[in-house]
């Protein structure tokens, strides 16, 4: 089965500090990247990769993002022609605000994510970029679909685990016409993390074994935050 990728842009994380991905820049270079979410169908499903911030829990978090991710993103699945009932899976790559923010527009969706995951943003290390979880697992409620390790969800439509950025981390490999598509998520957060591990990575040694499969297998490498995403040929979403 052969499946088909559109890149959504769902908004701006201003003055993001461009040495958690590139190691060696200067402290006081800042970046705006953007957020994308991925809309994966094979003609008859459509799954779709993150959901993107909401404007509350990114102000707890204490990043706004620039743009109503909310409406760009209902305004890239119609260009897609795709309404948010027509979405029956939702993949979540990790469980951070700025990935997790617009579940409740997919009320059809079951939630597929690492059970890794829920139990790390759940616990007491988890960091600052989780959001009240808790709540949203309950809103969820019976649609949260926890996987562990390497699943086929659909044929031709895998999560694979590789933690590197979170503890429960996945990405998305989806098979098309012109071979191994993966969506990578944030272990792979600029095009430039291919090649070298950035300290959003703080679990290194993971993000380095996912990237070697990832060489040797020949896969193309969807960035989750990267400007240059822009002018991927499959990216329908202006922010
Ligand atoms: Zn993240």
């Amino acid at each position: 089965m052969h499946w088909s990728l559109s890149i959504i842009e769902v908004g701006v994380i201003p003055d993001v500090p461009l040495a958690a991905h590139v190691p060696g820049t200067p402290p006081e270079v800042l970046v705006a990247l953007p957020c994308y979410c991925f809309l994966l169908t094979d003609g008859s499903h459509h799954v779709l990769v993150d959901t993107g911030a909401d404007a509350r829990s990114s102000a707890i978090a204490g990043l706004d993002i620039e743009g109503d991710t909310r409406e760009l993103l209902a305004e890239g699945l119609q260009g897609c022609g795709v309404e948010p009932d027509d979405v029956t899976l939702v993949v979540h790559t990790h469980l951070h605000y700025d990935h997790v923010g617009n579940d409740s527009c997919f009320p059809r969706a079951e939630v597929v994510v690492q059970r890794t995951e829920v139990r790390w943003a759940t616990g007491s290390d988890r960091g600052p970029y989780y959001v009240e979880v808790p709540a949203l697992l309950d809103a969820l409620g019976e649609r949260v679909r926890p996987v562990e390790g390497d699943i086929e969800l659909l044929p031709g439509l895998q999560v694979l685990w590789n933690g590197g950025h979170t503890p429960g981390h996945q990405s998305v490999l989806l098979t098309t016409p012109s071979g191994g598509v993966c969506v990578c998520g944030d272990i792979v957060p600029m095009k430039v993390n291919t090649g070298v591990v950035g300290s959003s990575c703080p679990r290194s040694a993971e993000a380095e074994q996912f990237l070697t499969i990832a060489r040797a297998a020949g896969w193309e490498m969807i960035p989750s935050h990267d400007p240059e995403l822009r002018a991927h040929p499959a990216c329908v979403g202006k922010g």
